[in-house]
């Protein structure tokens, strides 16, 4: 007879979610509900929950009956999916010096990413993308979230970035040179357990050297990798600045930019033609040119990427580029659990608010090859975020979670 049906708690078991578990059906109401979809608010809305996905979601004139099940009104607030976050650093936590900043230890990173994880879900967001750790520490913690050994959002993790002698954030990667090396870079991640793959295609604000607005791979490099990941199954995040960097990657095939402040006609032309994603990341430049001990050399770098950002990011838009949210969270003066505030950015910079809203939940689920996540609909995964405010009308609601639910649980 298994542990389970005795009742026994695992020592690893974080308290909260062995404390806050909800019964197997659960209705929740509001007067407003967004499906992640970018569909109009639902009014008088409510959710049925039933083992863990979502059997119903509507308006509450719709619900069908349930007897005994739990019902739990939130007035004022708003339904929503569970939020994504398709970029963070789990390991790091948003001091002013990434590097110097990053415990020496794996151990220590492991930690960090443990409580990062947590912070995470306590914003509301139940799945995030991990682009970049010196070793397993991301992929450790989306295993242990899926395993529901720790609280945390569920982690689709790339493992170490992948980065050219000199390049970008070798911190934070393995470096690569020349097409076989791509390769092998691919498949020793895939063997550390990562589900996705992280290149970095440009120089960044963060190291010294290469300058962000320049290319760092070769075609034939970008090519090798992304052919290499997606024989495999793996999708492939690009760190990409400068438009040629981010021209040579979507040549390449990778699945999303991030990043992205340089964009011309051609780099967009090249986005619709791929299909690939846009992630802006505008936390990250605001983090850095905003953060009070942030390094005057990384603020002189980061300005020129975040003056352009804003034209860019509307061209992309009226294009019709598809974009997500990531923050970079973990960077500098970036603190987990910010893609809420990410969503704000976006319409601060001309997105429209339920497009904003889509980038964050159904879109950015969907990047990740999670489709029945960031969604709320009959048959999806009962990942839900309660905002405390009317979100269609004042996008900063999404700020202040009432409640979370992953999975049908209760988590925060
Ligand atoms: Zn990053």
């Amino acid at each position: 007879m298994s542990a389970r049906t005795w009742g026994f708690k695992s020592p690893f078991a974080h308290p909260q979610m062995a404390t806050l578990t909800s019964p197997d059906r659960l209705v929740l109401r509001a007067p407003r509900l967004l499906d992640g979809t970018g569909a109009a608010p639902v009014s008088d809305a409510a959710l049925l929950l039933d083992g863990g996905r979502i059997a119903y979601a509507g308006p509450a004139a719709g619900l069908p009956s349930a007897d005994g099940v739990v019902d739990r009104d939130f007035p004022g607030c708003t339904l929503l999916p569970g939020l994504v976050d398709v970029h963070v650093h789990l390991v790091s936590s948003a001091g002013p010096d990434l590097a110097a900043d990053l415990p020496a230890v794996e151990a220590d990173r492991t930690l960090a990413a443990v409580a990062n994880a947590r912070r995470q879900l306590q914003a509301g967001v139940t799945l995030v993308r991990d682009l970049g750790a010196p070793g397993a520490e991301a992929v450790a913690v989306a295993r242990a979230v899926e395993e529901g050994t720790i609280a945390g959002p569920r982690v689709l993790a790339a493992g170490p970035a992948v980065t050219m002698t000199g390049g970008h954030i070798a911190f934070l990667g393995r470096v690569a040179d020349g097409p076989d090396a791509m390769r092998a870079a691919v498949r020793g991640n895939l063997a550390m357990g990562a589900r996705c793959v992280k290149v970095i295609a440009t120089g960044g604000v963060l190291t010294r050297g290469i300058d962000p607005r320049e290319p760092a791979y070769t075609q034939p490099e970008l090519e090798a990798l992304v052919g290499e990941a997606h024989r495999l199954g793996l999708r492939v995040a690009a760190h990409a600045i400068g438009e040629g960097g981010v021209a040579a990657a979507l040549r390449a095939g990778v699945d999303s930019i991030e990043h992205g402040m340089f964009l011309d006609p051609a780099a967009i032309e090249l986005f619709l033609a791929t299909g690939a994603r846009y992630t802006p990341t505008f936390s990250a430049p605001h983090g850095i040119l905003a953060g009070p001990s942030v390094p005057s050399w990384i603020k002189d770098r980061a300005r020129p990427a975040a003056e352009a950002q804003g034209a860019s990011f509307r061209a992309a838009v009226q294009a019709g580029v598809p974009v997500v949210a990531g923050t970079d969270s973990g960077t500098l003066d970036n603190p987990h659990g910010g893609v809420a505030r990410e969503v704000a950015f976006m319409v601060e910079a001309g997105l429209d608010l339920l497009a904003a809203v889509r980038a964050a939940t159904a879109e950015a689920a969907d990047l990740l090859g999670v489709p029945d996540r960031g969604v709320l609909r009959a048959g999806a995964h009962a990942d839900v975020l309660v905002a405390g405010g009317d979100v269609a009308g004042d996008v900063t609601a999404l700020q202040r979670p009432a409640a979370v639910f992953q999975d049908g649980r209760q988590v925060a």
